[in-house]
């Protein structure tokens, strides 16, 4: 039989377990023993699941409370000084308070940082070091979940976060390098390994995740050193876990170490195995040949062929089967989800049927004489997916073919554009406006669940929905906002709405997953061909718009970020279905500039998200996610205004193709990091209109004019006034009213000052 391993599990719990014992927890509703009992009997269940699954050898300590890098950090108690008495004091509060931040009992910590995990849609906490970081190891909870695994008699392999990629990720607080401080924590590791062997533990997995990103000359370097130590550090056989994409160019690193079993994600394909098995010598090849990312069932006969010379040539000691990942990406069961349409639920695997399908693989491959027979089930359903008119629309796929990009992307130039915009919209300087969503009050979501309840009807629903929209644009105008929207109250989610809409999308009960902490996401499954029936929000901006004198912006979810969060078909290159959802947008923006709406937004807040690990593949995804952008955007006429807006990361290092999808108008987060994002427009100059976000919305407290002021004087130094807007740095909906109109007033008041200041500056001297 062929060995089957796992490289973690989702550990949030098929209910969301884990977000509701650390819910209860935090607002006081249950103590730290019931949190970390819930805890336990999770740990337990998932191990159990997983050995039921036919996994031989379990991951134990890829279980966190909040975070795992946290818990690496912690692992070596790197805890900033800023939290030491707390965490020695009280180690729960002191972890949920580097976790969360801590504003109570005279206290008033910070959370760490937070950054997307490589280029998945979790988030990890960055631990903050200092140049003269002391390490201590400190294995207690390692150790005691080894134990607990132990006791339910299994194969176990605890994890830890291998040292370069604890460094890399993490940031020191007085500019120091964090690489720097290797020597210091490879004595640890060297510890660590003697404590376990101690323990009986015979295999321990070591994850490197940053072997798949460029190796630079540091990474180099660190990956030299640390793999010299720790191959000359007695403990368990090691297997190391190189992170996301083919480790090919990290081999002469790996080769270092030298590790007892390599694991290789090979969910793009069997081309780079050869290579691997050179490159593993006589170790184990830990093929992760399952996607751990992707929804959808793998093709196993090609998996069981692709396979079967190499198993013949090493043996089934020396070739292992796993996921291309931890399966933390995940949800973690089909069982719930009866309700999706047609055969879908047969072609989809999560995490408990991946590691079926594993099962079912080692099972073809070690009698390839019931083979064919023993995937017959598997093969159908895909082959009923290859053909399905619940998948394959023609018209769609006509019409994308008969496309001419090129042109359908161009727009008249921008001068021309701004002069007739300015014309039709006569706004004034510094303009000022939100980025559409107001505050989802606890009543706005009540009318939803009452909807779907059917304690309400749809016309009371819709009544409800009409007379929020009209309370928020009195608002607005009462504010003094030049530019107005909505406010978004249909909206529950920015994509699930609009897939709702659309062709090809499907949405599920129960399929959570983790994107950092308690926070759960339930993307919906892109699976078919994108089609618009009947236009999705133009019945809403015509009704609003009727109620101003002022522009009143209609607000689209981009086709980039709708691809980006969902579970996207792996049938098709990404880039076809992301030209399916632009032509569906495109059709949206047509309807909308016919309707009147003089302004349109096409929010893309995850376009710099989808850029690839690796730098060489970086420029076609710019080219055809920033083409897909504009092939919505280029039905507009020339006197309708495009804007967009971003969000959630740094786009610095994009911004020339920020500047490439060719808005009117791109709204920007760039409170929290005080303007950085203004350094790339020193050497750069921006060519459209810019609206640097210019107070942090994730906060419920009321910035200041001073503060705001300030900012914008910063971003007065490097963009034209006539290109500058005034607004927020994302949506409103998770705020309160009260703080709104508070900051908003201020917002307003803060333009209408520095508008004055320039009109008199710029009036000419005669
Ligand atoms: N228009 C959306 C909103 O205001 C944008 C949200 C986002 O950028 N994530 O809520
Ligand atoms: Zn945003």
């Amino acid at each position: 039989m062929m060995h089957i391993t796992n490289l973690g599990f989702p550990r949030i719990g098929r209910r969301r377990e884990l977000k509701q014992a650390l819910e209860a927890y935090w607002s006081g509703a249950s103590d730290a023993a019931t949190l970390l009992e819930s805890a336990r009997e999770l740990r337990l269940r998932h191990w159990q699941l997983q050995a039921e699954a036919g996994v031989r050898s379990l991951p134990v300590g890829d279980f966190s409370l909040y975070d795992h890098v946290l818990d690496a950090a912690l692992l070596f108690d790197a805890v900033p000084d800023s939290h030491r008495a707390l965490y020695e004091a009280d180690p729960l509060l002191g972890y949920f308070a580097l976790a969360r931040g801590l504003q109570r009992d005279g206290f008033d910590l910070r959370a760490l940082e937070m950054t997307k995990w490589f280029d998945t849609n979790y988030h990890h906490l960055v631990p903050e070091l200092v140049a003269d970081q002391v390490f201590r190891l400190r294995p207690e909870r390692l150790l005691q979940h080894c134990s607990e695994a132990r006791v339910l008699g299994l194969e176990l392999r605890p994890q830890v976060l291998g040292p370069v990629s604890l460094l890399r990720l993490s940031k020191t607080l007085d500019g120091s390098d964090p690489l720097a401080l290797l020597p210091r924590l490879l004595p640890l590791y060297a510890e660590l390994f003697e404590r376990l062997r101690q323990q009986g533990v015979d295999w321990l997995q070591v994850d490197e995740p940053c072997l798949a990103l460029d190796l630079d000359p540091a990474l180099q370097a660190a990956y030299a050193q640390a793999f010299d130590a720790l191959r000359a550090s007695p403990g368990p056989r090691l297997l190391l876990n190189c992170g996301f994409g083919d480790p090919r160019p990290a081999l002469p690193w790996i080769r270092r170490l030298a590790p007892a079993a390599l694991h290789a994600d090979l969910s793009a394909g069997l081309a780079p195995l050869p290579e691997l098995v050179d490159g593993v010598g006589e170790g184990i090849l830990v093929a992760g040949v399952v996607s751990g990312r992707s929804v959808w069932r793998s093709d196993l006969d090609a998996l069981c062929a692709g396979l079967a010379p190499t198993l013949k040539a090493r043996g089934p000691e020396r070739l292992w089967l796993a996921p291309s990942c931890s399966l933390l990406h995940l949800p973690i069961s089909l069982d719930d989800e009866r309700q999706l349409p047609g055969a879908l639920r047969s072609w989809l695997s999560f995490a408990q049927e991946k590691l079926g399908e594993l099962n079912l693989l080692g099972q073809a491959l070690s009698a390839p004489e019931d083979a064919h027979a023993l995937l017959a089930p598997q093969r159908a359903a895909l082959a009923d997916r290859r053909v399905s008119s619940l998948v394959h629309r023609r018209d769609v796929q006509q019409r994308v073919l008969a496309l001419d990009v090129e042109q359908a992307v161009e727009r008249a130039p921008l001068a021309e554009r701004r002069r007739l915009q300015q014309q039709r919209l006569a706004l004034p300087l510094l303009p000022t406006t939100t980025i559409g969503s107001f505050p989802q009050t606890r009543e706005i979501r009540r009318l939803r669940v009452d909807l779907r309840a059917g304690r309400i009807s749809p016309g009371e629903y819709a009544a409800q929905l009409a007379a929020a929209t009209e309370a928020c644009v009195r608002e607005q105008e009462s504010i003094g906002l030049d530019v107005l929207v909505h406010g978004e109250f249909e909206r529950n989610d920015m994509v699930e709405y609009f897939g709702e809409q659309l062709a090809g999308f499907a949405f599920t009960r129960h399929a959570w997953v983790q994107s950092y902490g308690s926070r759960c996401v339930k993307p919906p499954i892109l699976f078919g061909d994108v089609e618009r029936a009947s236009p999705m929000t133009v019945d809403a901006a015509v009704a609003a718009q009727a109620l101003s004198t002022k522009p009143l912006k209609g607000m689209l979810t981009g086709p980039v970020t709708m691809l980006q969060w969902s579970f996207v078909r792996d049938d098709q290159p990404r880039e076809q279905t992301c030209l399916q959802l632009a032509l569906a947008l495109r059709d949206e923006v047509d309807d909308l500039q016919s309707a009147g709406i003089g302004i349109i937004q096409i929010d893309e807040p995850a376009l710099r998200e989808g850029l690839p690990l690796r730098r060489a593949e970086r420029a076609d995804y710019l080219r055809w996610a920033v083409q897909c952008f504009r092939l919505s955007a280029g039905v507009a006429r020339p006197e309708t205004q495009i804007h967009s807006h971003m969000c959630y990361s740094e786009f610095n290092d994009i911004i020339e193709s920020v500047a490439a999808m060719d808005a009117d108008v791109v709204s920007i987060e760039a409170s929290r990091s005080r303007m950085e994002l203004l350094d790339a427009f020193v050497q750069f100059r921006y060519p459209a209109a810019l609206g640097p976000g210019v107070y942090d919305i994730h906060s419920p407290r009321v910035p200041h004019a001073g503060e705001m002021r300030e900012l914008l004087q910063r971003a007065l130094q490097v963009v034209p006034a006539q290109q500058l807007w005034v607004n927020p740095d994302c949506g409103l909906k998770t705020r309160d009213w009260p703080e709104t109109r508070a900051a908003l007033a201020a917002m307003v008041a803060v333009a209408a000052a520095l508008r004055v200041d320039l009109e008199r500056c710029e009036t000419p001297v005669s």
